[in-house]
């Protein structure tokens, strides 16, 4: 976010650790776009401003992993800009709304001018979802083969490594190739980025997918409904989900309006089959209901994560997945500074960027 023009001193916030995962009171002095000071009773600044906050959770700035922010230039796309300052959400990563054919749209005119951080995956289909968001008869992005183009998808993100931060495939109902998934993992071999792969039902079974996911790919909509669902009809976890999670497949939550089923996530997380990542699935379809992140997160509370649990997958988790994303091309001894400093960027320590969010008290109770 933009740097604050005076210092500012946010007093008597439940202030978030995210490594330890707890919440402890105290002031956070704000000073050149960065956290200048964290303590207790900590002095004003002579020429600044005071935020007494009174007891609410003072956090890093959200990351929203998987939302739909091509305002504009895609029928879904929401105004990222205009959702941060209420939402708290600074990070926001747009899960492939453009492909090769129409990234440097999204990139010169919508991330470009904006003020909140916007990083995306980038569709293995050349179009992106500029078929989808008319009706129910819409035109999937996968269902002409001939747009899933494998050089055009590597070479566009080995041009704008800055933002593009992985390669989005949806595997969606009705799909009946793998054909999509094959040529995703094939750009993401090539640009040593990891698979964002949307899950559905009456899709190719999840079990034919395992042997094209790798280590830090992540599986978003883990807890839709309907067949080939995370938890089988005894309502247990099925193997293959088990097994890709032991390999080190990540998890997204990828809430929207029909992509989660709320009790199959209340049963999952109390098998132990909790989310890596909290994220909304935004779109103007569903903005309604959807809401934000901070209600994205209360819901979560209520399906059984601690709220210190499930504002780290909001925050430092997110965060941490992105830069190994971003950075898994640079040396071994460079990756862990690099990505150590990235995570301390999400969580509330001295010297971090400033760009941390107040949120009023979220639901404890479930
Ligand atoms: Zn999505």
């Amino acid at each position: 976010m933009a740097s604050q023009p005076v210092p500012l001193l946010v007093k008597n916030g439940l202030l978030f650790d995210g490594e330890r995962r707890r919440f402890r009171k105290g002031d956070v002095l704000l000073a050149e776009g960065r956290i200048a000071r964290i303590g207790e009773a900590l002095e004003p600044p002579a020429a600044g401003q005071v935020l007494d906050v009174a007891d609410r959770l003072v956090c890093p700035g959200l990351v929203d992993l998987h939302l739909h922010c091509y305002f504009r230039g895609q029928v879904l796309g929401i105004d990222a800009d205009a959702l941060a300052p209420a939402a708290g959400t600074t990070t926001f990563v747009d899960a492939g709304s453009c492909g090769a054919l129409t990234f440097l749209g999204f990139r010169e005119y919508v991330i470009r001018p904006a003020v909140a951080r916007i990083l995306a995956f980038l569709n293995i289909s050349a179009i992106g979802l500029q078929s989808v968001g008319i009706d129910r008869n819409e035109v999937g992005e996968n269902d002409d083969e001939r747009l899933l183009h494998v050089a055009a998808a590597a070479e566009m993100i080995d041009k704008n490594r800055d933002l593009l931060v992985g390669v989005k495939v949806r595997m969606y109902t009705g799909l009946r190739s793998l054909a999509p998934l094959i040529r995703a993992r094939e750009v993401a071999d090539l640009t040593r980025l990891p698979l964002m792969v949307h899950i559905a039902s009456g899709m190719p079974p999840f079990r034919e997918m395992l042997p094209l996911l790798r280590p830090g790919d992540i599986i978003t909509h883990i807890y839709h409904g309907g067949s080939d669902a995370l938890l089988d009809e005894r309502g247990r976890v099925r193997e293959e989900f088990a097994e890709a999670r032991a390999r080190g497949v990540l998890f997204d939550v990828g809430l929207d309006r029909v992509h989660t089923d709320f009790e199959m996530a209340r049963r999952a997380i109390a098998q132990g089959f909790d989310p890596h990542f909290l994220s909304t699935d935004l779109t103007t379809s569903n903005r309604h209901v959807t809401a934000d992140m901070p209600t994205t997160i209360s819901k979560f509370v209520g399906l059984g994560l601690t709220l210190e649990d499930a504002l780290a997958k909001s925050t430092l988790a997110p965060a941490a997945a992105l830069l190994l994303l971003a950075h898994e091309v640079i040396v071994v001894d460079e990756l862990v500074a690099v990505r150590n400093q990235q995570v301390r960027r999400r969580a509330l320590h001295t010297d971090a960027d400033h760009d941390l969010v107040v949120l009023a008290q979220l639901a404890h109770e479930r």
